[in-house]
């Protein structure tokens, strides 16, 4: 199938890269040189731009950061036309970024209206599970459209559930990413304890991981340095969730709650964390590294 990929971030390169190692004829593009530079070097085709990635393209796939970005591509910005105006009718658009369901639902009915299938499709499972190809794929919008997009999300993902209407998968998603960024802080809250007590930050993740405080990030995210070679702990927390991410989610789930009212206290915590945390200088650093804001300094 010709794809056109936009967005070739932490998630959306790897991403990228599988539906092209899959024999898909992928146009890449991404506004940062370097991550088109980095997925050019392992055989990816880059386009000069978005829109000639999308020409003639069967579907298209975006991993952008937020709502703002996905709206102005799609619709366009200071008097621009947007991307809608550039793709082929019939075409099929899978929106994977983590995004407010408002403009999914704004995006998907400007879609409609151009006779283009829209889409959202959010992930779950972080960096390493774009590498691995094993995400877990949110997905909003008609069953036919999740039909069309199932072979390219299998080549992504292990996991694709249907949430329901456009933007049900964006909600699906921040209510999980709401509980995984409080499970984070009480996790590097767990682990500072027992570290500022003497215990070994390793056997201690090992024994909570086996207990009833088991989790995702005692799994195969520890926030703490050297536990999990992989993580982005052990990588300077380079290389994984940002915590302006993780910042955007969170304040995502707290609009979403005072719309329905609904009461979610720790999320509301979690988010004043990630903020104070982000205010301090660590926007750009994984989303673990919230734990510096816990741990004993010296
Ligand atoms: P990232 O910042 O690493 O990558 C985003 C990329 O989008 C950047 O390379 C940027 O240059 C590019 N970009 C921005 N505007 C663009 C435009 N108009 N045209 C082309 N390229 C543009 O972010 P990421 O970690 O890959 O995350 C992407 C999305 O996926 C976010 O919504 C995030 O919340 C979500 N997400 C991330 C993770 C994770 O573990 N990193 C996991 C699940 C979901």
């Amino acid at each position: 199938m010709k794809i056109a990929f936009i967005g070739l971030g932490n998630m959306g390169g790897p991403m990228a890269l599988n539906l092209h190692k899959a024999g898909h004829t992928v146009q890449a593009f991404d506004l940062s040189k370097p991550a088109c530079d980095k997925l050019a070097a392992d055989g990816v085709a880059i386009a000069a731009s978005a829109t000639a990635a999308a020409q003639g393209a069967e579907a298209i796939i975006t991993m952008l950061p937020a709502s703002q970005h996905v709206e102005a591509l799609f619709l366009g910005s200071n008097g621009q036309p947007g991307l809608l105006a550039h793709i082929a009718k019939g075409a099929l658009v899978i929106d994977s970024s983590t995004i407010a369901a408002a403009t999914s639902q704004k995006v998907a009915k400007a879609a409609e209206a151009e006779g283009i299938d829209f889409i959202d499709a959010p992930v779950s499972g972080g960096t390493g599970g774009a590498i691995a190809g094993t995400l877990t794929f949110m997905v909003g919008g008609t069953a036919a459209a999740l039909e069309r997009a199932r072979p390219l999300l299998e080549k992504m993902g292990a996991n694709i559930f249907h949430a329901g209407a456009v933007g049900a998968g964006q909600t699906a998603k921040i209510c999980n990413n709401m509980l995984l960024g409080i499970l984070m802080v009480g996790t590097s809250e767990a682990i500072a304890l027992g570290v500022a007590n003497g215990l070994d930050p390793k056997v201690l993740s090992e024994i909570m991981r086996r207990s009833s405080g088991g989790n995702w990030a005692l799994e195969k995210y520890n926030p703490y340095p050297g536990v999990h070679e992989n993580a982005p702990a052990s990588k300077g927390y380079t290389g994984g969730f940002g915590t302006d991410l993780m910042l955007k989610d969170l304040g995502l789930s707290q609009e979403n709650a005072t719309a329905v009212k609904a009461s979610t206290p720790l999320g509301g915590m979690a988010r004043a964390i990630y903020a104070a945390h982000s205010i301090a200088g660590h926007g750009g650093e994984d989303f673990s590294s919230v734990i510096k804001m816990l741990q004993k300094q010296g």
